[in-house]
Parts: C-alpha cells; structure tokens; sequence
C-alpha cells in the first residue's frame, strides 16, 4: 500500500498519541470510537494555497454540507510540508468568523460613529481623494530642474492578500500615478 505523507501524519499521530495514553492505563476504545466520529471525517478534501503570502503554503479544506468545515496544512504539498505560520493556521476563521467584516465601514473624520456604505460610494470616494492629493502634491521637476514626475502627498502599502501579478499590477499603477512611498505588509 502506498501510504503518502499525509497519510503518514494521520497514522503518527493517532499512533503517538494511543500510544501515550495507553500506557497510563487509560481504556481508549471510546476514543477510538470517537476519533472516528471527527468532524472531517467523510468531508471533501479539496487542497489550496494559502491566500495570505507569496510563500504559498500549501492547504486543505475540509467542506461539507455546502460549507468550510476545516482547514489545515497540506502534509504532502512539498515546500511548506504541512507547516503553516498563524495567519495560514487561523485561515478558518478567515472564512466562517462573523466578526469578519463584509461590507464597507466609513467612519468621517472627528466622528466616533461607523457608517455603512456602499462599494460603489468607496470606489467613488477613493478616486476622489486621491486626484486631490495628487494634483495639490504633483511635483514635476525637483529643486535641480530635473524631471521627476512624483507624488509625495500618498503613500500605499500592499496587502499580503495580493498573489505576485497582483502586487505586479497594484506598484504598476501606483508608480503610475507618481508614488514613490510603496511598501508591502510583508516587510513590515
Ligand atoms: S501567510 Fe504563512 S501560512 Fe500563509 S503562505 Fe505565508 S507563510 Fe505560509
């Protein structure tokens, strides 16, 4: 039988851990019986990449009943090897925790109070503002009367969402519009 490492993983561990116990004399048969009964188990293992940062940390998702029951390392993706870090290990609450936000959350300048809003008003609002700071803050040519063409008024930091060409395309755009202060989450 050809036994892979995720296979591996799961026998190891389960074997480990029966082991232990039974030693202290523990009798493991419910146990057992429950281990059977886990959550996952019968569950579609679909395997991913973790969304978070170019390191693509291999993963697997668990679904079941039209819903992600579970998510985890992938054992047998050959870079990562199972590991992941605690942004990739909470992914789960990534897609089930309510507190998460899903709409857009405006709150004005000097108010204490959110507001909801829509996408369209966001993307309105963001286009807005930034052609304001660009046109006040535009430099041309610097103080030796070369041209530099920059905008010094905005800065942008890019989101470890973001795969490679994403991040390609987003410091395009921004050096596009003149930004020389561009950073990335990853390195901060
Ligand atoms: S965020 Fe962590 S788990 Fe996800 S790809 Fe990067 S290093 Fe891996």
């Amino acid at each position: 039988m050809k036994v892979t490492r995720r296979d591996f993983m799961k026998i190891s561990g389960v074997t480990v851990a029966g082991a232990t116990l039974s030693q202290l004399g523990f009798d493991l048969t419910p146990v057992q019986a429950y281990a059977t009964e886990l959550r996952i188990k019968g569950a579609k293992e679909t395997t991913t990449v973790c969304c978070y940062c170019s390191v693509g940390c291999g993963q697997i998702v668990h679904t079941g009943g039209g819903k992600v029951i579970n998510i985890e390392g992938d054992p047998d993706q050959p870079t990562s090897e199972g590991s992941l870090c605690a942004k990739g290990a909470g992914a789960y609450e990534l897609v089930t925790n309510p507190q998460r936000l899903t709409k857009v959350m405006y709150r004005a300048p000097k108010s204490a109070k959110w507001e909801e809003k829509s996408w369209d008003w966001a993307l309105g609002e963001i286009a807005r503002r930034i052609k304001k700071s660009r046109d006040k803050s535009f430099t041309e040519k610097n103080a030796k009367g070369q041209v530099v063409n920059r905008c010094n008024e905005i800065a942008a930091i890019g989101s470890a969402h973001l795969n490679n060409e994403e991040c390609w395309l987003y410091q395009k755009f921004l050096r596009s519009l003149g930004l020389v202060y561009i950073e990335h989450e990853a390195r901060l």
